[in-house]
């Protein structure tokens, strides 16, 4: 399966004309990636209605033409020049551009470069909001690097255990990963032990995992450019019945979130879908963040899953469900999957056991 990168223009293209733009500055490289497929790292793309170019450096002119699909390449010395040429002779009035990837220095050197009459305009989220719906070539990619994710699972099962170093397992893990095809992790692997596990991202570290404790192991492949990204709370030894009661707490959020995930429902419903089982237990203020977010390209996308998440859910949308409980001075659980957004509801992409192992 190949990617329809004529497609995703076409969906830029509609999205530009809703907007009323001539052209469109794109600088976020993941999105660089998902229009034109160059995996580099520096390029900028201009779109117009009718034409579309693709900015490199002469350091790769040689993948960029084997990457690049339907836009013109133009190799660059100066950057913004070239940016500014390529526009004006586009004759683009409004351009609009990355607000949250285009550094205010080079936002202030190309209003300088551009013709006294052309206007620069800021947008949020015009390609990342393409990226938020997958395509049938993600979900392959996607649900590949969430195979390899589980069989890490089964393998950390033996490596984090009572008496071993967190940062150590973690290591063992990462290892796991990279013999196993994955070109980096998603992010740092998180394993909190004990009352670290309050620290919802407590990076693995020096302690030591004891005896009854809760241990999150909280982990992301990155594999062909897709990331991945699962928690698990383990317990070493018997649990406690607070152990199992809150652990049992979390799982029952997590289920209800997964419950409600479909088309046309909103983002925040699947936040308050967890959250609520989670007050009626009494532990409300220890959930502090939001439900989920979207993977792909980046560890963290579109949507939002948090209490006041304003998108509606909709199909081919990848999104993680993973509430948690962090008790300061206690510990904390978190259950984390990542799910296919399909007409029928959720489709989990990972299948690691949810019930409570014992290492
Ligand atoms: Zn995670
Ligand atoms: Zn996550």
């Amino acid at each position: 399966m190949k990617p329809l990168y004529g497609e995703r223009l076409k969906r830029f293209r509609a999205g530009l004309a809703a907007k009323k733009l001539d052209a469109f500055l794109v600088t976020d490289l993941k999105n660089i990636r998902y229009l034109t497929g160059f995996t580099g790292s520096s390029a900028y793309a201009i779109v117009s209605a009718g034409k579309a170019f693709f900015l490199t450096d002469p350091r790769y002119t040689a993948q960029s033409r084997e990457e690049v699909e339907g836009f013109r390449v133009r190799i660059f010395k100066k950057a913004l020049d070239t940016i500014a040429q390529t526009v004006s002779e586009m004759k683009a009035g409004v351009i609009g551009f990355e607000s949250g990837s285009l550094s205010f220095d080079n936002y202030s050197k190309l209003k300088k470069a551009l013709r006294p009459k052309a206007a620069l305009k800021p947008f949020a989220a015009l390609v990342s909001g393409l990226r938020s719906v997958k395509d049938p070539f993600e979900i392959e990619r996607i649900s590949e690097a969430a195979r390899l994710l589980d069989r890490g699972f089964t393998y950390a099962m033996k490596v984090v255990k009572p008496g071993a170093v967190e940062s150590e397992a973690a290591y063992s893990i990462e290892t796991f990963f990279r013999k196993r095809g994955a070109e980096a992790l998603a992010f740092d692997t998180i394993i909190a032990s004990g009352e670290r596990g309050a620290l919802p991202h407590g990076k693995a570290s020096e302690k030591r995992i004891k005896k009854g404790e809760f241990v999150v192991v909280d982990m992301g492949a990155l594999l062909n450019g897709y990331n991945s990204d699962e928690t698990r709370t383990f317990v070493t030894g018997r649990p406690s019945v607070k152990q199992k009661e809150v652990y049992g707490v979390v799982r029952e959020a997590q289920a209800a979130a997964i419950e409600s995930v479909r088309p046309g429902v909103k983002a925040s419903a699947v936040d308050l879908a967890a959250r609520g089982v989670i007050e009626k237990a009494g532990y409300g203020k220890y959930f502090g963040h939001g439900t989920g977010h979207g993977v792909g390209l980046d560890i963290h996308e579109g949507p939002g899953l948090g209490p006041a998440s304003p998108e509606l859910l909709e199909e081919g949308m990848v999104i993680t469900v993973e509430p948690g409980i962090y008790i300061p001075g206690w510990g904390g659980v978190r259950i984390e999957d990542m799910v296919l957004v399909t007409k029928n509801g959720a489709r989990l992409l990972t299948s690691t056991n949810r019930d409570l192992v014992i290492l």
